[in-house]
């Protein structure tokens, strides 16, 4: 698995859902994400994949307005 910058990953235990954004590239992996409880982590949602990076970044905008 590679993690690129602004990927969000959620644990997929309930009880835990915790939550990860990446705010930097990895380089090249095979093993998955865990969460420190030990549950799997997965994207909740899988952006599609533009070329134009600035088309790109204004669709993904509303996704990382955090309710705080
Ligand atoms: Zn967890």
């Amino acid at each position: 698995m590679v993690l690129k910058k602004g990927q969000r990953y959620r644990c997929q235990n309930r009880d835990c859902a915790a939550e990860i954004e990446v705010t930097k590239d990895s380089v090249e992996g095979d093993l998955g994400l865990s969460c420190c409880c030990g549950s799997e982590m997965k994207k909740p949602y899988s952006p599609p994949v533009f070329t134009n990076r600035d088309a790109d970044r204004e669709i993904l905008a509303p996704l990382f307005r955090t309710k705080a």
